[in-house]
Formats: C-alpha cells, sequence, structure tokens
C-alpha cells in the first residue's frame, strides 16, 4: 500500500469534478478530510478500485468469495479485450467513442477500452462491474417487448427469489415506507420514469440499469390494515440479455445502493 505524504497527494487522485456525491463540497475539501483520518478513500465513487486499493489498502479480496469474484471479473475483462466493439455496440444499444464501448447506466456512461479497463463516471464495483461486462459479451440484445414479470419468472430465478426478497425488495419497500421522496429521489438521481400504474400499484417508477434491461419498482401503500409492499419486476426478455446471477446483482446491487445513499446523505442532498 501506498501511504499519501500530504493532501495534496490525495487530491491528485481525484477527478476534481467537485461534484459532491462524497458528501463534501470540493475535491480538495475531501482530500484535507481524508488526509486526516476523517474520510476514506473509497467514499469517492468516482476513484476505480484498484486506486483505491493502492491507496487505502481497502477494497482487497479478504475472504474466498471476495477472491472468486474478483476472479471472475478479471476473467470477464480479458474476454473483453477481444469483443467486437462495434458488433457489440449496435446489440447492446451502447456506442463506441474514443476506442471505447460505452453503454448508459442508470443514465451514466459505462465504458470499457480495449486493455479491459473500466471507466464509469459512478462507482466501479462488483454489482455493476460484473452485469456490464456479462451483459456486452453474452447478452442476445434482444429489444424489451414491455411485457414485465417478476424475478422468481425469470429463467433460474425461482431458487434464488427467497434471497432476491431479502437482498433487494424488503431493504427497498423498508426506504419507500420511511421516506415520501423516495420515488422522487431515485427518478431525478438514476435518469428513472414514472409510469402509469401497474398490478394496482400505488407508484411504479422504470429504471435502466443496461439499456436492454430495465426494472420496474412497484409499491402499494399500506391500506386497510394491510402492509405496504414493493416488488420488482423485470421484462421477460431479462434472462436473454442477462444471465440470472447478473439480474439477482443488478436488484441487489440498486437496493445495496439506495440504503447507502439514504443513510449516508438522503437522496436529496446526494443529488445536489
Ligand atoms: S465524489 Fe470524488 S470527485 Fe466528487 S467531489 Fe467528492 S472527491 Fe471530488
Amino acid at each position: 500500500m501506498t501511504r499519501p505524504k500530504n493532501a495534496m497527494e490525495i487530491f491528485n487522485l481525484l477527478d476534481k469534478s467537485n461534484c459532491r456525491e462524497c458528501g463534501e463540497k470540493t475535491c480538495l475539501a475531501f482530500a484535507g478530510a481524508v488526509f486526516q483520518g476523517r474520510r476514506s478513500l473509497d467514499e469517492c465513487p468516482k476513484l476505480d478500485a484498484d486506486t483505491v486499493q493502492r491507496y487505502s489498502g481497502k477494497g482487497k479480496a479478504e475472504n474466498p468469495a471476495d477472491a472468486e469474484r474478483e476472479a471472475y471479473l478479471q476473467k470477464l475483462k480479458e474476454e473483453a479485450k477481444r469483443l467486437d466493439f462495434a458488433e457489440a455496440a449496435e446489440r447492446t444499444g451502447g456506442q463506441v467513442q474514443n476506442g471505447r464501448l460505452t453503454v448508459k447506466i442508470l443514465g451514466k456512461d459505462f465504458s470499457i477500452d480495449k486493455n479491459g479497463k473500466l471507466i464509469a463516471d459512478i462507482h466501479v464495483n462488483p454489482w455493476v462491474a460484473a452485469p456490464f461486462l456479462s451483459y456486452v459479451l453474452y447478452g442476445k440484445g434482444i429489444p424489451p417487448t414491455g411485457n414485465w414479470v417478476p424475478f422468481r419468472e425469470l429463467s433460474g430465478g425461482k431458487e434464488r427469489d427467497p434471497l432476491f426478497q431479502k437482498r433487494c425488495e424488503e431493504p427497498m419497500k423498508q426506504l419507500a415506507d420511511s421516506s415520501t421522496d423516495f420515488f422522487d429521489d431515485i427518478i431525478h438521481m438514476f435518469s428513472g420514469k414514472q409510469v402509469a400504474e401497474q398490478f394496482e400499484s400505488d407508484v411504479s417508477v422504470v429504471l435502466h440499469p443496461l439499456p436492454k434491461v430495465p426494472i420496474m419498482i412497484c409499491y402499494w401503500k399500506p391500506e386497510d390494515g394491510l402492509e405496504s409492499s414493493l416488488n420488482l419486476f423485470f421484462d421477460e426478455t431479462a434472462d436473454d440479455n442477462l444471465d440470472i446471477g447478473s439480474v439477482f446483482s443488478l436488484g441487489a446491487g440498486l437496493s445495496m445502493m439506495f440504503t447507502k445513499l439514504a443513510h449516508r446523505h438522503g437522496f436529496v442532498d446526494a443529488a445536489s
């Protein structure tokens, strides 16, 4: 691990956009806070995992599951180096620019270059990196039909559904229960779209974690002694465009990210 000698050295690692996603007003303020030990480097979502690991020691694979995930990610990156970017862009709804293949993830650019390096406007972590790579490498690129199905109805979804409810739908429901702004905030921050209520829900919002893998979140408010509920729905083509493990990762990852943002700043503050 390389220990930065002063705040300027940390500042030089940052992208200097002053985007405030870390909760500090400027990159310089964040660098100072990291140097003083009040903040940690991995709280800047713009930094790639390698830099965080090199300068803070965080992010290293610490257990066999992490090591396995990291090995899988490396394998996908190696395969991506041999990918025909033009063909993949056409198939996946992405584009090729400056030698990079870019697709929109939640409205933000996420790219890979010919060296297998991931470049993104959002935090690159395994829940988003592996599905992105799997999508561009193996996705069939079938256009969504608009027929929404629950996770358990996707191929291979039934066995994982109890865990999907626990990791994804339950934490998201708690957020929706506790914040009246939850849906407005995710629409604002992640280029979501409110659509006509589906399945008699009170709110239905569609997000695009990948261009051809939309997710619809439906929420039913508590009523007449009945508890509220929240479910995620996927286009029926989701399992053609992405393996089921990656679909799971996207749902669970979204839930984790919303929870983290809500706890850290409240959604509205984080977006400002
Ligand atoms: S999130 Fe990173 S890039 Fe954005 S202001 Fe904070 S330190 Fe700078």
